[in-house]
């Protein structure tokens, strides 16, 4: 754990979040600031600081960050509507947390491209 990293902090519960989900690998919470009805963060808990990180031994924490986020999207009753799902990377991709994550974005119509 990164103990200077949000992500990781709100991982071990050492900060408060909205939790939606949590297994052995993979946590999810409600965004602090919501850019749509539903906005969940879904996250690995071990830190990986962006998708610039990734290894190739990472790609099966990948699949389950996925499929936390179609489970939860069906839970929200957002399944059928459609959502967005985002992975912002580095300063040009509007990284503000520098643990890597999944916005799960839903139940509002949402643009393309995206701005
Ligand atoms: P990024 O901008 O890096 O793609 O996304 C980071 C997201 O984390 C932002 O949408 C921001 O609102 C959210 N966020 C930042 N700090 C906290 C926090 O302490 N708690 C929660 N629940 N969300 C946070
Ligand atoms: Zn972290």
């Amino acid at each position: 754990m990164a103990s200077d990293c949000i992500f990781c902090r709100i991982a071990a519960g050492e900060i408060p979040a909205k939790l939606v989900r949590e297994d052995e690998n993979v946590v999810a919470f409600r965004d602090i600031d919501p850019k749509a009805p539903t906005h969940v963060v879904v996250i690995p808990r071990r830190h990986i600081a962006s998708v610039n990180d990734l290894e190739p031994g990472d790609a099966a924490l990948l699949g389950e960050i996925f499929l936390a986020a179609k489970e939860i999207a069906r839970e929200e009753g957002i399944a059928a509507s459609g959502y967005r799902l985002v992975v912002n990377t580095g300063r040009d991709g509007g990284q503000s947390v520098d643990h890597i994550h999944l916005h799960l974005l839903g139940g509002r119509r949402h643009s393309w491209p995206p701005g």
